[in-house]
């Protein structure tokens, strides 16, 4: 199942609903699922584990969808590897990721 695909199953199982309840409180229960999330891999639960994952990509489609944000498309920011320097692997000094920290030498 492509990304494309999943969000918009996702959309026919749920987004009347979530739409309704909208962005704020939708992202409220994201925060939670991720929580959830959390714990599950502090405990390195396996078999919880599989059910937390897909309830947070389930629930971060969902809001990618309120917020009318193609999540295939978005992911094509990281395609030709890391958005920063450009390699796979990143070569990226720890933590700096997301920051735009220069890439190490
Ligand atoms: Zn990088």
């Amino acid at each position: 199942m492509h990304i494309r695909e999943f969000q918009k199953l996702i959309e026919d199982t749920y987004l009347e609903k979530d739409a309704t309840r909208g962005l704020a409180g939708t992202f409220m229960w994201f925060v939670e699922e991720v929580g959830e999330l959390s714990r599950a891999l502090k405990r390195d639960d396996r078999a919880n584990l599989h059910e937390e994952f897909a309830d947070v990509f389930a629930w971060l489609a969902t809001l990618a969808s309120i917020a009318k944000i193609d999540l295939e498309e978005a992911s094509r920011k990281y395609a030709a590897g890391c958005p920063k320097c450009r390699a796979i692997p990143c070569r990226c000094r720890e933590n700096s990721r997301f920051a735009g920290a220069p890439a190490a030498p």
